[in-house]
């Protein structure tokens, strides 16, 4: 059994200065019927909390740790950068080359915009779709989760959906009446949206493959539909790619997909870690953009030149390293082969799920390609293996509704950490 003292207590700490101890509502680690434990530091696939326990740790910030922590290459000109100053407020040169490298990476990419994070890059892919196309509605999809800006907090994913709080208290009816909300995957139900109200859409947002409830790939018919559909009634087709970015290809799902959006939004993967986003699309839609156009997004932190180091650090490792994909493609598809044989065996009543290096273990059986389908996973199983995973040193995101979020860092030696810890938390939750 490990102690967390030293957590406890920063965690009371926490709570008295901060809303419920945390920063984001995820790290309350609520859902899962446990208290957080604070970290002091990582390195590879592995953390370190303030008591001295360690884990493997599959979160991975959420994201951006691809390549696992603070590899030695990232940490190689960080020093020289910061002693240049650490933000300047007009532009400099490491802004332009993270914007090359993006429109380089990304079909259809002609103009693109730095912001602080995921939820800006959304938020602001928004109205600027408004903005170009004099529309007011938008559509997103159920179980999508796109940051949290007033608009775009309804019915999304992550947080949300395990704390059943769908919409967010202090977010007026006003502010999301031009919010459609479709089923994903559901192309008929598509279709008769567009029927109805394809002149009236500024644009659809979503995340092509779901990773805020569960790991729920779009299928390529939905996808195809999608791209029709905004194309025959000049809607802006916004693609999240925040966390499939850089991750499912280094064309992310677009290059995937083989389907081009007009819009794009990135987030902390592009900054390898460091607070960033960006959006941007075709360039007569961006054209728009202030100073170019009417539509005003500012930022005084954006492009903040660490930031960008360490994006374009990362960007760069990973353009020279093609087979990272195939290498984290790899170990996801190891994973499931060794999940599946173990739920086979013992029959467990879960769905061990991967989309390239996605992977996720559903505690349902059955369909899974929609909000629907997935609410029903059993969390209370989840929690109570989410419990068992760190008591045996897996850190696991502490939500049913995220999947794995796996690095070159995780070794033969951490997955089959994890397949092992895995059937024996599943044995004693289900015997
Ligand atoms: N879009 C997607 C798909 C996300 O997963 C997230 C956060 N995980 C966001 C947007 C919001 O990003 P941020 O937390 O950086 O605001």
């Amino acid at each position: 059994m490990h102690s967390y003292e030293k957590s406890k207590s920063l965690y009371d700490r926490a709570k008295a200065v901060i809303p419920g101890g945390v920063n984001s509502p995820v790290r309350a680690f609520k859902s899962v019927g446990r208290e957080p434990i604070f970290i002091e530091s990582a390195k590879d696939s592995t953390l370190t909390d303030v008591d001295g326990n360690t884990y493997i740790d599959f979160i991975g910030s959420w994201g951006p740790m691809i390549l696992g922590h603070t590899p030695p290459f990232m940490q190689e000109d960080f020093n020289k950068v910061i002693k240049r100053g650490i933000s300047y407020g007009v532009p400099s040169p490491l802004e332009v080359e993270m914007a090359e490298k993006l429109v380089d990476a990304y079909k259809g990419l002609e103009l693109v915009r730095m912001v602080n994070s995921g939820t800006e890059a959304t938020m602001s892919a928004i109205r600027v779709a408004r903005g170009y196309t004099g529309r007011t509605k938008i559509l997103k999809f159920e179980g999508c989760y796109h940051g949290h800006s007033d608009a775009l907090l309804v019915k999304s994913g992550s947080g949300t959906l395990t704390y059943g709080v769908p919409t967010s208290l202090g977010v007026p009816e006003s502010t999301v009446k031009d919010t459609l909300v479709g089923t994903y995957n559901d192309v008929q139900e598509l279709e008769s949206i567009f029927k109805a109200e394809g002149d009236l859409l500024s644009c659809v947002i979503l995340e092509p493959v779901a990773g805020n409830m569960g790991v729920v790939p779009a299928s390529e018919e939905f996808i195809k539909a999608l791209r029709t559909l905004c194309s025959k009634y000049g809607v802006v087709l916004i693609f999240d790619e925040v966390i499939t970015g850089f991750r499912l290809a280094y064309g992310g799902a677009s290059e995937v997909y083989g389907v081009e959006p007009d819009m794009v939004c990135f987030g902390k993967i592009i900054g390898g870690g460091l607070p960033v986003g960006a959006y941007g699309g075709k360039r007569e839609i961006m054209s728009i953009v202030s100073p170019l156009g009417g539509v005003y997004q500012a930022g005084t932190l954006s492009g903040n030149p660490l930031a960008m180091h360490c994006g374009i650090k990362m960007l760069d490792h990973l353009k020279a390293n093609p087979q990272i994909y195939i290498e984290l493609e790899d170990k996801a598809k190891y994973l499931e082969k060794e999940m599946k044989m173990v739920i086979e065996k013992h029959q467990f009543p879960v769905t061990f799920v991967r989309y390239r290096s996605m992977p996720c273990l559903f505690f349902k059986t059955g369909a899974l390609s929609s909000y629907e389908d997935v609410k029903s996973c059993d969390i209370e199983a989840y929690a109570a293996f989410f419990r068992s995973m760190l008591e045996e040193g897996i850190l696991l995101p502490p939500a049913q509704f995220e999947g794995l979020f796996l690095s070159t860092a995780h070794t033969q030696w951490h997955l089959d950490q994890y397949v092992e810890k895995a059937e024996a938390a599943l044995i004693k939750l289900y015997s």
